[in-house]
């Protein structure tokens, strides 16, 4: 299934182009946002990792929720004050059903 990014228009794989638009189709995968499965919200959460950078901690957050895995960052900020961060790092915790893939992703990550 492809999108038009302009009109929103769903089309057939194999159109190309917005006949209304002229412009081209996108993958609508792409622009499905993400969901994360309800039952991760019942499981408790795995301490999997702590980053120094708040910027990486951030970004693998949204890599994690991309992926549709629920991703909490703890100790991020000290005393409520948002430019204040706690020494020892900001933890990634997932749910414990997520471990191993959210493990995979983060190694990948940190690799490139
Ligand atoms: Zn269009």
């Amino acid at each position: 299934m492809k999108v038009c990014p302009n009109c929103k228009s769903e089309y057939q794989t194999g159109i190309t182009l917005c006949p209304d638009c002229r412009i081209s189709l996108s993958e609508k995968e792409e622009s499905d946002p993400i969901e994360i499965s309800r039952e991760q919200f019942d499981q408790p959460l795995v301490l999997i990792s702590t980053i120094q950078s708040p910027a990486v901690a951030g970004m693998v957050k949204d890599i994690l929720e991309q992926s549709g895995i629920l991703c909490s960052l703890r100790n991020q900020y000290f005393g409520g004050q948002r430019n204040e961060f706690v020494l020892g790092g900001i933890e990634i915790w997932v749910p414990e059903s997520r471990v191993e893939e959210s493990q995979q992703i983060i190694a990948a990550y940190i690799d490139n």
